[in-house]
């Protein structure tokens, strides 16, 4: 059939039969700004990319995207690095964990956080999930007396923020330090506080798929002044830590600046510059993010066997992906209802399928961590829907999407 041919009320919407198709891409961000372009040339026609290359008197590019970076987060210091999981495996290393050492970590996560454990010679110990997809505050409990691990890479996955007052209690009483995971928080907060600012350290990835674009890159930020000298002589500062302005003072560096190993994993001037026009705009695009959203929840509301995931008061969430739960569904009717969604233009994921795809990967597919069994993660997993909300989605998309959503649990639900 060839549906060129067919009436179109709505470009991104053809008829197939009399069932709608949706036909944007789930993978499509948003074009990069044109300031951050502009600003991209000045950066090229310089020649000076390099964060260490500036002329007498400029300020580069990275250092002001840090300090700015800090600013918005209200954290005291800022680094900006080379990816994400560069900055948790930073964050890991300048707490001094390495070989053998226990890290506490969510169950449900990205494969970079277990990886970026992996990369310091440490080992996972997995968490389980709650329905609302955040870590399950009791069995961390369990887990921290059981193990006796000293750190948690708290992962704030898909931006589900937990009760981070309980969370906090539980890991101070456990003399546990915190490194929190916010590839999926940045523009978030919990009780008023920004996502990032419970724990020690926390982690951002400005990855093209996370909440600023710059292809790879990541922060990291903390208030300890040892900690962030250790992050900033680890990402490959040379002797140069001076330049960094969101930075500790130079006694900081005194004994660590022997002491800790060049793991280059700098951030570049071009990104930085790409970054931050970005940055200055992220409360209008998490509110964006926020609407398409609450019209996802709307249109999702009130369906027999589809289960939506609560959102606490105290968490001001991003939102720009979704999830739903199939809580009593076979894996023959999950994969029913995945494919004949697919049909019609919905890309879902899935992370209860057998083998895992894409980015879908679950904690039992990182086999390079010794084998654990979390059984309530595992029944959530198995009826986990994801998908994804770019912004290049109108709010009249996200209504055609869940009406699509809608129709295809109906025909399939058990
Ligand atoms: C993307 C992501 C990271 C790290 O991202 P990079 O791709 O390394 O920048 C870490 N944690 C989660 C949950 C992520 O989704």
């Amino acid at each position: 059939m060839n549906s060129i041919d067919l009436p179109r009320e709505n470009p991104n919407l053809c008829a197939m039969s009399d069932k709608p198709i949706f036909t944007r891409s789930f993978t499509q961000q948003e074009p990069i700004p044109q300031a951050a372009i502009e600003a991209a040339n000045r950066v090229l026609r310089t020649g000076r990319l390099h964060r260490y290359n500036t002329a007498p008197d400029e300020i580069a590019e990275t250092a002001l995207l840090e300090e700015e970076f800090a600013a918005m987060t209200g954290a005291k210091y800022a680094l900006a690095v080379a990816s994400g999981g560069y900055a948790i495996g930073a964050a890991l290393r300048a707490i001094g964990v390495g070989q053998g050492d226990l890290v506490l970590s969510n169950g449900f996560t990205l494969a970079p956080v277990p990886g970026a454990i992996a990369s310091v010679g440490a080992v996972p110990v997995f968490v389980e999930v709650t329905e609302n997809l955040t870590i399950d505050l009791e069995d961390l409990n369990t887990k921290a007396q059981a193990s006796g691990a000293r750190v948690l890479l708290l992962s704030h996955m898909r931006g589900h923020i937990c009760d981070m007052g309980r969370l906090m209690a539980i890991c101070d009483a456990a003399g546990i330090t915190v490194i929190e995971d916010c590839a999926h928080t940045m523009g978030a907060a919990w009780n008023g506080l920004a996502s990032g600012r419970h724990g020690k350290i926390a982690c951002y990835s400005t990855q093209t798929y996370k909440h600023i674009n710059s292809g790879e890159g990541g922060f990291l930020t903390s208030d300890d002044a040892d900690v962030m000298a250790r992050a900033i002589l680890l990402s490959g500062s040379y002797m140069l830590y001076t330049r960094h302005r969101a930075a500790p003072p130079p006694e900081a560096f005194a004994q660590a600046r022997f002491e800790t190993p060049n793991v280059s994993g700098r951030m570049d001037n071009l990104r930085a510059a790409i970054l931050r026009p970005q940055l200055a705009d992220l409360p209008r695009q998490v509110a964006r993010w926020r609407e398409l959203y609450e019209r996802m929840e709307a249109g999702l509301a009130n369906l027999p066997h589809l289960r939506l995931t609560e959102r606490d008061p105290r968490e001001d969430y991003v939102g720009s992906s979704f999830q739903f739960l199939l809580p009593d569904w076979s894996p023959d009717k999950i994969t029913a209802f995945v494919q004949a969604a697919a049909r019609r233009g919905v890309e879902l994921k899935w992370f209860g399928a057998a083998e895992p795809v894409a980015f879908t990967s679950r904690y039992d597919s990182w086999r390079y961590a010794p084998a654990q069994t979390l059984p309530k993660t595992d029944h959530i997993l198995a009826g986990l829907i994801d998908l994804r909300l770019p912004l290049t989605f109108a709010p009249e998309d996200v209504d055609r999407l869940a009406e699509i959503l809608r129709d295809e649990v109906i025909a399939h639900a058990p």
